[in-house]
């Protein structure tokens, strides 16, 4: 299950606690009848909203507070996400008298330093602005700023290189296969990235899409399907405009040729569709894009996007 970073923070929310604990609260009532329907779940979450909050923090306290660099920001927002997911999912799994343990890891990312995409930074992060701060903030924090034309605004937008490897793999195989049911948070905001330095590990200033590091994460517990919630209910060819089509069900090689169509943008539904498809073509038999609200409908077959082999 990988939980969207804006269906737990809408980017043009103020995201109060309250509003984040409420959204991760529905959220978590679909995850435990999932549980009590039977069925094993290892979770990972999004952080673009989160962490953007947490840049904009640093930048504001600038000179009164040491400002900490993206991996460590990222890290923050797995204590932060992990925290309520672990709290909510708690409380609903005992309303159905299940006592399952839920564990949240703090989990590094190994990306290769080299990556292109440290020279073309595509990962929205934090809020929208209009184009007067946008400008603004390019001149005083040297920010990248893109439109997102579809969502009204500009967004900062930061690397986003590949996944290689989880360096807490290990770990979280131990805790997901043991005898007991434990439910486990791992690589939450795809990660923390990290490169492999003569040193040993080393943070650098990225944010891996949770999308991808979910793929990794499947792989290691052999994971049957792939579910990514996030805040459409289907996803569609022709998005935003008058022709746009939503799709029910499509094949693996349906997405490959959706996706080099253009049709899904990189930042956004892209990696959900690049996550699609390295899933399947790793032997995985499902992957199901759909809203939490919406999640029981989709298992179901009755709504959501269904990607099969
Ligand atoms: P998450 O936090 O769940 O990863 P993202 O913002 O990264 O959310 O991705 C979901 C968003 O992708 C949707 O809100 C939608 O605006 C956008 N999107 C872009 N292209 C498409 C598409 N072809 N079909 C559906 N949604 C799309
Ligand atoms: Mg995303």
């Amino acid at each position: 299950m990988a939980i969207g970073g804006n269906a737990i923070l809408r980017a043009n929310e103020m995201g109060t606690i309250d509003a984040q604990l409420a959204n991760v609260k529905e959220t978590c009532k679909h995850l435990a009848e999932m549980v009590k329907g039977g069925y094993k779940i290892i979770i990972t979450h999004g952080n673009g909203p989160q962490v953007g909050n947490i840049l904009l923090q640093n930048e504001e306290a600038r000179g009164k507070v040491a400002p900490m660099p993206l991996d460590v920001c990222v890290a923050k927002t797995q204590g932060q996400i992990g925290y309520m997911l672990q709290q909510a999912l708690k409380n609903e799994l005992i309303k159905y008298d299940l006592d399952n343990k839920v564990i949240s890891l703090t989990t590094q990312v190994v990306v290769d330093g080299n990556d292109p995409a440290f020279d073309a930074p595509t990962k929205p992060i934090g809020p929208f602005y209009i184009k007067k701060r946008a400008d603004e903030l390019i001149r005083k924090n040297g920010w990248i700023m893109v439109e997102d034309k579809m969502r009204g605004g500009f967004r900062h937008v930061v690397p986003s290189p590949q996944p290689i490897d989880i360096v807490e793999k290990e770990s979280i195989k131990l805790l997901v296969f043991d005898k007991e049911d434990k439910i486990v948070i791992a690589a939450g905001g795809g990660g923390i990235p990290v490169i492999r330095t003569k040193e040993g590990f080393k943070g650098v200033e990225a944010v891996v899409d949770k999308d991808l590091a979910s793929v990794l994460l499947a792989r290691i517990v052999n994971a049957t399907s792939l579910i990514m919630l996030t805040d459409v209910e289907k996803v569609a060819i022709n998005f935003g405009r008058p022709d746009q089509l939503d799709l029910d069900k499509i094949t693996l090689d349906d997405a490959i040729k959706y996706l080099k169509e253009g049709h899904f943008p990189p930042g956004s539904m892209g990696p959900k569709i690049s996550a699609a498809i390295q899933f399947l073509e790793a032997g995985g038999e499902k992957v199901i894009v759909t809203t939490p609200n919406s999640l029981k409908k989709a298992l179901k077959g009755r709504t959501g996007t269904r990607i099969l082999p």
